[in-house]
């Protein structure tokens, strides 16, 4: 079945321009060097009647622009990574579109391991709260992410990725798997990610950070899993699109906001 992967934010948690500063890449006028906080979309079209499908891999703080400018008007689920700011702080966001969606068959269900639960139910209480009064709530319900998560007519694989101290959610659907913020990936995971076209890694910089991966980690974990073509992202002002693509190897290239990707589900 054909699906589109639309990678709706490239950048890392700061987002490129990082506020204040003004190094090359900041300032930059080339549009894929301008980077929302990292987020995906994965479309298909169900069956008769043709309905298209829409899952998103995190809302984080830019969520709302990145809906508007993708002109998404129904989302089927979420999934979620895990709990940091740059990968939820949208999901306020999901108020309007939910509202149409529990109309036509119930809340929009958000996938999360329970360590991403405990914090959306936290931050968002005021929708989660089984007392909340607020009339606007999102109507979204809370769902366990198990190894497998299916969502109409689409298996999503989960594929446990270390990000830190972290135990952290990626996935595989068809021949694609979207990675984010990953430090460390478990031999059994490795498993997982056999015979891809598209594979996406996240790479950070240069330089090393304790729960991200540098350009070179990236590029070695992409040579192993050997996927047909591999997408980086949450990437930093460290990296110049340009320059940083000139010096990757053939088959591994930066993403960048507004890339769509063709995926066999
Ligand atoms: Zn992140
Ligand atoms: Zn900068």
């Amino acid at each position: 079945m054909d699906a589109v992967l639309t990678f709706l934010g490239t950048g890392t948690s700061m987002g490129v321009p990082t506020l204040g500063c003004e190094c090359g890449v900041c300032t930059s006028t080339d549009p894929r060097n301008r980077r929302l906080r990292p987020s995906v979309l994965v479309q298909w079209n169900g069956p008769d009647p043709v309905r298209n499908r829409t899952v998103v891999i995190d809302t984080g703080p830019d969520f709302r622009e990145q809906a508007l400018q993708t002109r998404l008007k129904h989302i089927d689920a979420v999934l979620y990574t895990h709990p940091h700011a740059d990968h939820i702080m949208g999901l306020d966001d999901l108020r309007p579109l939910s509202f149409a969606s529990f109309r036509a068959g119930g809340p929009i269900p958000l996938y999360a391991a329970p360590q991403t639960a405990e914090v959306l139910e936290r931050v968002f209480d005021y929708h989660f709260s089984a007392d909340s009064t607020y009339a606007t709530r999102a109507r979204v319900r809370i769902a366990p992410l198990a190894d497998r998560v299916r969502v109409h007519e689409t298996e999503f694989i989960c594929v446990p990725v270390r990000h830190g101290e972290m135990d952290i959610a990626g996935f595989r659907f068809g021949d694609a798997a979207y990675l984010t913020d990953v430090s460390d990936i478990p031999e059994s995971s490795f498993e997982l990610l056999q015979n891809l076209e598209t594979l996406v890694l996240p790479s950070l910089r240069h330089q090393p950070h304790p729960s991200h991966a540098t350009v070179k980690q990236a590029v070695e974990w992409a040579q192993r899993i050997g996927a047909r073509q591999t997408w980086l992202t949450h990437i930093a002002h460290e990296l110049g699109h340009e320059e940083t693509n000139r010096m990757l190897p053939p088959g591994i290239a930066l993403a960048y906001d507004g890339l769509k990707v063709a995926v066999n589900l």
